[in-house]
């Protein structure tokens, strides 16, 4: 292996644990190691910080396999890792009551750009550097392993892959052709997920506890279900019983599946609306015609693709919350959420009182809601926390 040497006093992250080197941290690289091997890495000092993919292209140059040792990165090394990350969510399913779990989260289960989330009896996945890249055969043959799935497909249609000087790709990686939609469940509500077509690897699961509690609400209320997706939120409410549910989004095919996803769960296809265009001006539409709901999500795309921008986001978050606010009933509920990870909890959190301000509302938090636990964070990478929402009482 060949060995990268950081410089004086950059070793710190490293040491603490945290799985990205920049390539200011770096001083030399002894040899010429080819995009996605694993290199040895040191401190100025020559500890042995660990073992690390190189990503000749990427700022982050070298993303951490192992610390503190000088291990062999191997098929014997991946399956230990896979397992480990299978171990994690040892009876999420069971306590989830679910088919459907991120059973590998990249940094989070030490496997960094891996994501891989199991749908049945088949896996989705993105490898979306070159160090995954790299590991992917090994980590394919593990997880089919370990997982016993049938079909393994893969979803690496993500931008992230040409700052790695990566090609977009997506197909079968292993086992038999997955079916066209996959039924899955989250509790008694029941999706069918693309894994060909969806968005990410064919859908959210990020949101499954969310859905389940926000749904709790739902009872005699009129549901707005924004950025609806293929009908989540506003499924699993209806399914606890809401008045009404009107789903809006952008996507044709994901508004399409909400309808399959509707009949799916025993409702007829027009007992809930669903309204294809720009949440922004169908939420000022509804304004302006004096339309109220008893319970409204707002669960937007990511708005801040990287920390410089920031601002804007926040005013597009800011743009959204007011307008979804004025539309809530007195008494009614509000849950909005971002998947920016730029946005911390603090930032949204001053972001929803400044909406409420400017909406001219009462506004109080009734729970904090974050990403499933199958999409587990490490302690010691913070940037693995995006997902993070507000269940609020409007007055
Ligand atoms: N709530 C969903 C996930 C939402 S993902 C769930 O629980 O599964 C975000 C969705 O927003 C995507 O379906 C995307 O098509 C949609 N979208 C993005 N920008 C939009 C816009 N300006 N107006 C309407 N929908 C939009």
């Amino acid at each position: 292996m060949f060995t990268v040497t950081l410089k004086p006093k950059r070793d710190r992250p490293t040491r603490m644990g945290h799985p990205w080197i920049f390539s200011g941290a770096i001083d030399k690289v002894d040899g010429a190691p080819a995009p996605g091997e694993p290199v040895t890495v040191r401190a100025a000092s020559g500890d042995v910080l660990g073992v690390g993919a190189w990503s000749p292209e990427s700022q982050i140059r070298i993303r951490m396999w192992c610390f503190g040792r000088e291990a062999l990165v191997d098929e014997v090394f991946f399956r230990e890792k896979i397992a480990a990350a299978l171990a994690v969510r040892a009876g999420m399913a069971e306590r989830f009551d679910t088919d459907a779990l991120r059973i590998v989260n990249a940094e989070a289960d030490g496997l960094p750009g891996i994501t891989v989330d199991q749908y049945g009896d088949v896996l989705s996945g993105q490898f979306t550097t070159v160090g995954a890249e790299w590991a992917k055969p090994m980590v394919v043959r593990a997880l089919m392993d370990l997982t016993g799935a049938k079909s393994f497909y893969e979803r690496s249609d993500v931008d992230g892959r040409a700052r790695e000087g990566l090609e977009q790709v997506t197909g079968l990686l292993a086992g038999e052709a997955p079916p066209e939609r996959v039924i899955i469940h989250e509790g008694e509500v029941r999706f069918g997920v693309d894994v060909r077509n969806g968005h990410k690897t064919g859908y959210y699961l990020d949101q499954r506890e969310s859905r389940r509690i926000v749904a709790s609400y739902a009872k005699g209320r009129d549901v707005l279900n924004t950025f609806s997706y293929t009908g989540g939120f506003g499924i699993a409410a209806q399914k606890a019983g809401a008045k009404s549910v009107t789903h809006v989004d952008i996507s044709g095919p994901a508004l399409a599946q909400a309808r399959a996803n509707t009949t799916l769960n025993g409702f007829t296809e027009d007992s809930a609306e669903c309204i294809q265009a720009n949440v922004f001006q169908e939420l000022r539409a509804f304004r302006d015609r004096g339309r109220q709901f008893g319970l409204v999500v707002l669960d937007p795309p990511k708005f801040a693709e990287t920390r410089a921008q920031t601002m804007k986001a926040l005013r597009g978050y800011k743009d959204v919350n007011v307008l979804g606010m004025k539309l809530v009933e007195k008494g009614g509920y509000l849950a909005t959420f971002s998947c920016s990870g730029a946005i911390t909890p603090d930032l949204f959190r001053s972001m929803v009182a400044e909406a409420a301000r400017d909406a001219g509302r009462t506004v109080r938090i009734v729970q904090e809601l974050r990403q499933a636990p199958d999409h587990v964070e490490a302690l010691t990478f913070p940037e693995g926390l995006y997902l993070k929402g507000l269940l609020c009482h409007v007055e």
